[in-house]
Formats: structure tokens, C-alpha cells, sequence
């Protein structure tokens, strides 16, 4: 009832809105620039505020020169990202120079952190509007307040309502083969290098009943590959009015008729289990992928990452996904140079990567995070020699890819066609295991599923022809 009351005041913003903003720009359809930093999960957030933009009779441009709104969906996972940001939006200050009729908005992770917000406040004056993760169905509303009442809106949310999930918000995709679906929001486990519990809370997810129904609607629009997020979509269902775990949401999602492939991300080794794999290896339409995130193949390390389980553990569960899949693509998340990690310890990471043999992984080299528990670890090894372990964990991966890869020389793939290259009559697409695959083709069978036999391998790149 909250939420039907909210959408439908979010929809009064929105009427008006139009109106406001034809007049502001003199423009029949205002142009937006929405630019996301960061995960999947940003990705679908931003699809909701375009999706809300759109509804607000704005059509979109990547040129920021000729936008009359941008805004930027942050990212706080790691230092890197925030600079960007940072940087980034600094360099708008020109273009508001320019014309002061622009509106620059930011959201996201990075807004929902205090001293974050300070910064803005303070040395990016013509920032007209900020909001967090936990408001972005309010987005309208604050729009509404920001350019009626001329001054700045800084929103992060504190009522209970806005720890509530909205169902209904329209969604703008980007092309039509591809959609992120997310089930569930928030995490409880905190990691103790992770800023994601305290920037996007605890965990909620949405009913099945809800999931299912988009589902259902995305493969009657023709998606072909969907992926269901969350920051531990293993962990989904704990709320009691869901009854159903992810094992049983992914069964039910499996039993809907049509031709399109399932991917889920992501996974926690703690909570990923038995009867998940089994569903995975007993589906129609679940891709054989599997991003189990590992981070590091040291105990102590582990134990000091917070992660609730050890390298025994993690080594049964791969060893178990294997014998029930055998074509099982496995990808990891890693973090190198931990606050307190020795070379022999970041050694157990080397020799874990070696056993496991993923197809692809995600490395990065440890970045504080305010506020997080390892923030205040003493942290002894050198930014240069972190980065000497890095290298050598690359390299290791490199050759372990390229091995997974020539390994596939000769076989056929199911292969989903995804888009035309800037080459005529090259396409790309992915197998069931995210592995990408180059071949000649018109582009009328993008968005079909297509038998290819690979010829080439280009490190983790294969190269085929459609049989
Ligand atoms: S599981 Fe850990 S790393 Fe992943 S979002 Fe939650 S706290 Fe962060």
C-alpha cells in the first residue's frame, strides 16, 4: 500500500516535470547523459532512472556539450573509481559554465557515504542534486524540489519507507538481448574490506511471485540472456514472506517456456550450495557459469576477509560443481595485497588459481575503504610490491586461459549472437560459459542462438564459424 502510494506520488513529480523541463529547455523531448560507474547492480539502477527520465519526456545523448541533464550513478567500491568520479565531474564545471541551465545530478553507492557528500557540498558548488541508493524511486520528487525551489537537494534517505522495495518502477533497457534483472538488494555479510553493506544496507529481497512476473515479461519481450543480480544472490529469500531459496527461484524461473539462457551473479561461497549446483546442472536454460567469487586462497587471509569459509571449503564446492557439470566455466573475483598478506600467503592464491583453472578472473589489488573494518588493519607491504604480485597473478591467469581456450579448438559452442562488429559481417557473441566468440555472419542473427564451431584461439577471445 506504502509502495502503491509512493509510486503513484512519484508519478505526480513526473506529469509535472514534463512540463517544467519543456519550458526550461524550450524543447520538445530535453536530452539526458546518464553515465554509470561501477557493478551490474549500477546498471540496473541507472535503467530505472533512464526508464523515470523517459517517462519525463527526455530522450538521451552520450555528448554531455548538448545534454540539459547529467547524471552520474557512482561507484565506492574502490578508490580508483571514486577519483574518476571525482575527476569526472570537475570537468563539468566548464560545460555548466557554459550553459547554467544545466542540471547535474549524482547518485549512487559513493553518495550514500557522509564525507563524500561533504566534498560535493563544499568544493562542487554547482552540483544542483545528490541522492543514495536506498531513494532512487524518489528521484522524480527530488528533481521536482531541486528546480521549483532552486536550491540543492541532498537526499539519502533516513525513513523506513526508503529501506522498502519499490515494484513498478518503469525500466529503459539498452538493446533487446540482454537484461539485468535484480532479485534481491543489499548484503549482510560484511566483508571486512566492503563498503557495499553500509552504502546499500541490509538484505531485502523482492518476492518470487515479483521476480517471476518480469521474468516472464522480459522472455515475452524476446530477451535472450538474463541475469539475475544481487550483491549474494545465494543468500536470496530470507525474508519470511519469500519461501523460496535461490535454488527453488532459479528451478521455477527454469520451468518458464521459451529460447533464452539464465546467468546469475553474485554468488558467495558460504552460502552456495549442493542443491544450487544440481538445479544449475539439472536446467533447461541455466548457463553452466559460475562467478563464485574466492578473493583469496590463504585461511588466515580469508579469516581476516571476513568470509566465512576456508580454501578446503571453497576447493569441495568447485570439485562438486565439476563432477555435476564437466563443461562448468568457472570466474573469481580476487583481491591481492590484503592488509597484512605475506608473499607466501598471496603464494595460496597463485596455487588455488593453478588447481581451480577459471576461465577468466577479476583481479585487483587491495583499495581502503572508509569506514570498513580492514581500513584500520596495519598494512606493512608496499603499493610497488603489491603491484609485482599482481603482475605475476595476471601472467599466471594469462596461461592458464590460454590453456582453457586451445582446449576448446575444434569443439562446437552454443553460441548467443550479440552484435555486429565494426566490421561488416563480423559477429560476436557468447557461449553459455561468457566466453566471447568472434565469426563471420549477417547481422539479421543478432539475438539468435547459433551452433559455431571454433577454429582459433586468441587468449581468452575464440574465433569459429557458424556450422
Ligand atoms: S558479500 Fe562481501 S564483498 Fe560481496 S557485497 Fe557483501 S560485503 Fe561486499
Amino acid at each position: 500500500m506504502a509502495q502503491q502510494f509512493s509510486l503513484q506520488y512519484q508519478n505526480l513529480w513526473i506529469q509535472q516535470l514534463k512540463e517544467i523541463m519543456r519550458a526550461r529547455t524550450r524543447k520538445e523531448m530535453p536530452l539526458a547523459m546518464v553515465h554509470t560507474y561501477g557493478c551490474q547492480q549500477n546498471v540496473a539502477d541507472s535503467e530505472k532512472i533512464e526508464g523515470m527520465l523517459q517517462e519525463m519526456g527526455f530522450g538521451f545523448t552520450k555528448d554531455p556539450k548538448e545534454a540539459d541533464l547529467i547524471l552520474f550513478n557512482t561507484c565506492a567500491v574502490r578508490e580508483h573509481a571514486e577519483d574518476r568520479v571525482f575527476g569526472n565531474v570537475g570537468a563539468l564545471k566548464n560545460i555548466k559554465r557554459r550553459n547554467p541551465q544545466l542540471i547535474i545530478a549524482l547518485c549512487g553507492c559513493m553518495m550514500e557515504q557522509e564525507h563524500v557528500a561533504k566534498r560535493i557540498r563544499e568544493s562542487f558548488p554547482y552540483v544542483d542534486l545528490v541522492f543514495g541508493t536506498h531513494v532512487i524511486h524518489r528521484f522524480p520528487e527530488l528533481l521536482f524540489h531541486c528546480l521549483t525551489d532552486h536550491h540543492r537537494v541532498f537526499s539519502r534517505g533516513d525513513d523506513s519507507e526508503d529501506r522498502e522495495i519499490m515494484e513498478g518502477l518503469p525500466v529503459r533497457r539498452d538493446g533487446k538481448v540482454k537484461a539485468w534483472l535484480t532479485i534481491m538488494y543489499g548484503c549482510d555479510n560484511f566483508c571486512s574490506y566492503c563498503v557495499v553493506p553500509y552504502v546499500r544496507g541490509r538484505e531485502r529481497s523482492r518476492t518470487p511471485e515479483a521476480v517471476i512476473k518480469e521474468f516472464q515479461e522480459l522472455v515475452q519481450s524476446g530477451y535472450k540472456d538474463i541475469t539475475l543480480l544481487g550483491q549474494n544472490v545465494n543468500s536470496y529469500g530470507k525474508n519470511p514472506d519469500c519461501g523460496l531459496n535461490f535454488a527453488g527461484l532459479l528451478k521455477k524461473l527454469d520451468e518458464i517456456p521459451g529460447d533464452y539462457r539464465i546467468r546469475f551473479m553474485t554468488s558467495h561461497p558460504k552460502d552456495c550450495t549442493h542443491e544450487l549446483l544440481d538445479v544449475m546442472a539439472n536446467g533447461t536454460h541455466i548457463a553452466h557459469h559460475l562467478h563464485l567469487p574466492f578473493q583469496s586462497g590463504n585461511d588466515r587471509v580469508l579469516k581476516e576477509m571476513n568470509r566465512h569459509y576456508n580454501r578446503t571449503q571453497y576447493l569441495e564446492l568447485i570439485h562438486y560443481a565439476k563432477k555435476v557439470m564437466p563443461d562448468l566455466s568457472l570466474t573469481s573475483d580476487v583481491i591481492v595485497g590484503f592488509p597484512g598478506e605475506t608473499y607466501p600467503e598471496f603464494l595460496d592464491t597463485v596455487s588455488l588459481i593453478e588447481e581451480v583453472g577459471f576461465t577468466s578472473l577479476f583481479t585487483f589489488i587491495y583499495s581502503p575503504r572508509v569506514g570498513t573494518r580492514a581500513a584500520s588493519l596495519p598494512d606493512p607491504i608496499s603499493a610497488e610490491e603489491k603491484s609485482k604480485w599482481f603482475q605475476e597473478l595476471c601472467k599466471k591467469q594469462e596461461e592458464i586461459a590460454a590453456v582453457h581456450s586451445a582446449k576448446k579448438v575444434g569443439s562446437v559452442e552454443r553460441v548467443l549472437v550479440e552484435e555486429e562488429q565494426k566490421k561488416p559481417f563480423l559477429l560476436s557473441g557468447r557461449t553459455g560459459g561468457n566466453i566471447i566468440v568472434d565469426f563471420p555472419g549477417s547481422r539479421e542473427l543478432c539475438g539468435t542462438f547459433q551452433n559455431v564451431r571454433v577454429t582459433k584461439a586468441r587468449n581468452w577471445i575464440l574465433e569459429g564459424k557458424i556450422i
